[in-house]
């Protein structure tokens, strides 16, 4: 539980604090400084690669949301959509409108993008050959796509599987986010694609996680306390007002809704 009294104020040792405590919930009490979380999550620099490089401007990216965003769910034999990934879907498109497209199920069996050799679940030196072959097969050409058992696991960073049990990338069973934008608008690319990966067969994953990746694809890259964890409303504010104002502006410039 943690509780601001003093608007305005980024309570930077709390990240120290919470670092550890991965499983914690956190129940925000107003006020919350969200032009702060918009700096560190969207603009500071993480482990997110956005081209071309924004500094020094310091502006805000994320999806164009003037059309629906495709979203796609992979599986091999194809198959309803798991319960866990439309909650998160839904609750989504609760804070931030009908952005998102009704889902497309592809059945493909897509465990070849994943490296037998290597340790945990991670992908092999062929993705973007792969990628672009599964793209064109599909008639993939921009959104997110959501599948399950690809999260990458890498056992030399993290022994603990369940620590590794989700992520957002550019490919499956890939541990990479990199995303081109317009300079002009501060909008993804209209050919961006990114995965929303859920599980390696070794840990649980629910809606809060599928909602957790999905806020990292849409432009809540680097992890923020109290948002660091699973979801909370400070998430809640940062993504709505990241997406209720235009791309492309600096956190002083934009219209913050509480
Ligand atoms: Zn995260």
């Amino acid at each position: 539980m943690t509780m601001k009294l003093t608007k305005g104020v980024l309570v930077l040792a709390g990240l120290a604090l919470l670092a550890g405590c991965e499983e914690e919930e956190t129940e925000v009490i107003e006020p919350v400084n969200i032009r702060g979380y918009i700096q560190k999550t969207n603009i500071d620099k993480g482990f997110v690669e956005v081209y071309p490089d924004r500094q020094p401007a310091g502006t805000t990216v994320r999806f164009d949301i003037s059309s629906k965003i495709p979203v796609y769910f992979v599986k091999n034999g194809g198959g309803e959509v798991p319960l866990p990934i439309k909650d998160g879907v839904s609750q989504m498109k609760g804070l931030l409108g009908g952005v998102f497209s009704e889902f497309t199920v592809i059945d493909d069996d897509i465990s070849y993008f994943r490296d037998p050799a290597k340790p945990g679940n991670q992908n092999d030196w062929q993705q973007s050959s792969k990628l672009n072959q599964f793209y064109a097969k599909h008639g993939i050409e921009y959104g997110l796509v959501f599948a399950e058992g690809t999260a990458f696991w890498d056992p030399e960073m993290e022994s603990d599987p369940e620590k590794m049990c989700a992520n957002a990338s550019s490919a499956p069973y890939n541990g990479g986010l990199s995303i081109e934008i317009d300079p002009n608008t501060g909008l993804f690319s209209t050919d961006h694609v990114a995965w929303v990966n859920l599980g390696n067969g070794q840990c649980e994953w629910d809606s809060d996680i599928v909602i957790h990746e999905m806020a990292h694809n849409l432009g809540l890259f680097n992890h923020f306390e109290p948002y660091y964890g699973k979801w909370s409303t400070a998430a809640e504010q940062v993504i709505r007002n990241l997406y209720s104002n235009p791309a492309g502006l600096t956190p002083e410039n934009m219209l913050i809704v509480e």
